[in-house]
């Protein structure tokens, strides 16, 4: 789906850089022991300093887990655009990223077939939904050789 950028606004703040050609997942590596989350995180959750910076991460990485859930998510928390009559079964698992932090996503196809632990992957910010009249971005993965 087309976004208007200049209309846009992203699911949440400081979950990627928005708006942007380019976009990256936002991290936290602790300055102690080098341990990279996302989100960012101000405390380390391997050793509790609280010297984090927070880091672009990679847009590539491999296919960790998945499965594909076939339920709508309970609102609150979840924001979305589908209604339970709207609802289809979507992606969601983890993709590893080059420095081992572990992201959890959607994933842009819920075809099994189409899905194999250790895959590349690849992000993709896409609008997401409708929200006080502006696009809403968010971030997904997707198998690296549907993009090429
Ligand atoms: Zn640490």
């Amino acid at each position: 789906m087309a976004i208007n950028v200049a209309n846009s606004e992203p699911i949440a703040e400081g979950l990627f850089t928005w708006p942007s050609n380019d976009p990256r997942l936002l991290g936290s590596k602790c300055n102690n022991c080098g341990v990279v989350v996302f989100p960012a995180q101000s405390s380390c959750p391997a050793c509790s300093s609280t010297s984090t910076e927070t880091i672009e991460l990679e847009r590539k990485g491999k296919l960790w887990t998945y499965t594909i859930q076939c339920f709508l998510p309970n609102r609150p928390p979840y924001e979305g655009p589908e209604t339970p009559a709207t609802f289809k079964p979507f992606g969601v698992g983890y993709v590893e990223l080059p420095d081992q932090t572990r992201v959890e996503a959607r994933i842009k196809t819920n075809d099994v077939s189409k899905l194999k632990i250790g895959m590349d992957m690849e992000l993709v910010v896409e609008k997401f939904m409708e929200r006080n009249g502006k696009d809403v971005v968010a971030f997904f993965f997707q198998p690296a050789d549907e993009l090429n």
